[in-house]
């Protein structure tokens, strides 16, 4: 017997058809890449878009293209990205931090027609063009005086726009099409291009605005600090306009100060980042002894969130953490850590520790972790082994690659981590990064964390070191706080009996700095070159 409903597409358009009607003077607040802050409203946002889309099909854009995108999170990113899924195109996210040879052949590997640029790139998009095949025009986001003299034949994105029709309507396009991409960021390997369709991102969104996710509303002033290219933009730029929630940009200013002002300013309730620009906009608090009124809730993912930087925001400012895990290729939410009916009621320090899980798997993403057979390991929170994830926002393959999945069905993330019987997941390591001391595993993130709980620690990494007898071991790896001295001895007493004695580090070295990849993520492959030949004291 077939259900007799409606067969209601799932796009990404109608998520701005549906917030210019119902949510139409919710505002999208930009600090501009010009500079001043730019106040528009969902329903201006939706037509500008439209006009988007009309200029771009009458450029000859079809169905399916993909159109490049380069730029800060400001209204007109957005705009871009619903017009160009309202050209039945596909939105193609760069990201900027990449080294020039890297996006090039990311941007060949996509096929890319167009690039919608800030103005400050366009240096680099004028080193790019000459190794593109396919681009057909440039515009840069900025009104017609602020073009900037050019080797190439810039268009200004506002009259562009100019040249579009708002009394346009969508272009036709299923929900199984794809509608975005965005490349892994390669922190092990080559990129590898995501594709997300309509339907992915509409799921995503409904995952991600649930109770027990991100919990967004029409009453929150969302503030994605995340980039838009990072990651699918971790989804905001669909979940928010679908609850009517207001946006605030941050543009190019990503620093302690400038989030913080704007947090204030803005009167942000929601915001979402990377732990890194949070540890800045901490650091930033502690020293202007400011305060965060209105925030409510943040998001934290990425990378693993380090307790210190949860403490501080639960105790000393009142902001719930969310601590998340998510990839590219999961659109990419996967769990977050938001406390259910068995743990609400723990005390608060067992609920800082419990939050320095990756959390639990909301409805839409199913999860299991399995050993080198592939057979299922317990969910004892002990059992650490490879996180397998399933769900309708979940990449099946790669751009120009074959299908990923098991013949089960299930996508094998490269992260280590166990389950406990609550359900909630903690990552232990990337599988490629995972200490494999004789022939047991040690967890660098836990390590790293505990390190990082030192007052004159400001950023620590662990990596594997050959050695005779284990194989490998440990090597801690730490950049000082300006100004603060700390010993290796030191640092050794400080994590002695704060994990099992054969996780102790063998060693500490300190240096200058981390490096890290084009998502502020620790480079562990450059640094395991680094010390490739690094003899251990005891080795
Ligand atoms: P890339 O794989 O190129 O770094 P992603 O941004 O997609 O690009 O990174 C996803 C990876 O980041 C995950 O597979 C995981 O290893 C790591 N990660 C994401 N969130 C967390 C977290 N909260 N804790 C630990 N690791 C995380």
């Amino acid at each position: 017997m077939q259900g007799l409903m409606q067969d209601w597409p799932l796009l990404c358009t109608k998520v701005i058809d549906h917030a210019a009607e119902h949510h139409g003077r919710r505002e999208v607040v930009s600090r501009s890449v010009e500079g001043p802050m730019h106040r528009t409203t969902y329903a201006e946002v939706r037509r500008r878009a439209l006009r988007l889309a009309s200029r771009l099909v009458r450029d000859g854009i079809t169905p399916g293209e993909r159109i490049a995108t380069m730029a800060w999170n400001t209204w007109r990113h957005l705009e871009c990205w619903y017009g160009i899924v309202g050209a039945g195109a596909v939105y193609h996210t760069l990201n900027p931090r990449l080294f020039p040879d890297q996006i090039a052949w990311i941007m060949n590997d996509a096929d890319d027609r167009m690039i919608f640029a800030d103005l400050t790139f366009v240096p680099l998009i004028e080193a790019l063009v000459p190794k593109l095949s396919g681009l057909r025009r440039v515009v840069v986001l900025c009104e017609r005086e602020n073009l900037p003299d050019s080797t190439l034949d810039l268009v200004a994105y506002e009259d562009y726009l100019a040249e579009g029709d708002e009394d346009f309507s969508w272009v036709a396009v299923a929900e199984g099409d794809a509608a975005g991409m965005c490349y892994t960021s390669g922190t092990t390997g080559m990129p590898k291009g995501v594709v997300y369709s309509h339907r992915s991102n509409v799921l995503h969104s409904l995952i991600a605005i649930q109770p027990d996710a991100m919990n967004l509303s029409s009453r929150d002033r969302v503030m994605p600090v995340v980039p838009l290219f990072h990651a699918n933009g971790w989804g905001i730029a669909f979940s928010a306009p679908m609850v009517g929630a207001s946006l605030v940009m941050p543009g190019p200013k990503l620093d302690g100060a400038s989030i913080g002002t704007l947090l204030r300013e803005e009167r942000v309730t929601f915001s979402a980042a990377v732990p890194t620009i949070w540890l800045a906009l901490l650091q930033h608090l502690e020293a202007s002894g400011s305060d965060l009124p209105d925030l409510r809730r943040v998001v934290i993912g990425g990378a693993a969130c380090p307790r210190v930087v949860t403490e501080a925001f639960e105790t000393r400012y009142g902001v719930e953490v969310v601590h998340a895990w998510g990839m590219t290729e999961l659109s990419p939410l996967g769990t977050l850590n938001v406390m259910s009916a068995d743990t609400a009621d723990l005390s608060r320090n067992d609920q800082l520790a419990l939050k320095q899980k990756q959390g639990r798997a909301p409805f839409g993403v199913e999860m299991r972790i399995v050993g080198d057979d592939g057979a299922e390991l317990p969910r004892d929170g002990r059992t650490f082994g490879r996180l397998m994830v399933k769900g309708p926002a979940i990449a099946t393959a790669y751009h120009g690659h074959g299908d990923v999945l098991d013949k089960d069905g299930w996508f094998d993330t490269g992260d280590v981590a166990h389950i406990d019987p609550d359900g909630f997941m903690q990552i232990t390591d990337r599988a490629k990064d995972v200490i494999k001391s004789g022939g047991e595993w040690i967890s660098s993130i836990d390590l790293e964390n505990l390190a990082v709980g030192h007052p004159a620690v400001a950023e620590a990494a662990v990596i594997g070191v050959a050695h005779d007898r284990w194989g490998e071991r440990p090597l801690l790896v730490v950049v000082r706080k300006p100004s603060c001295d700390v010993s290796r001895d030191e640092l050794l007493r400080f994590l002695d009996g704060r994990v099992a004695r054969w996780w102790m580090p063998d060693d500490v070295v300190f240096v200058d700095e981390i490096p890290h990849t084009a998502t502020g993520k620790i480079q562990k492959t450059t640094l395991r070159d680094r010390f490739r030949d690094y003899r251990l004291p005891a080795a």
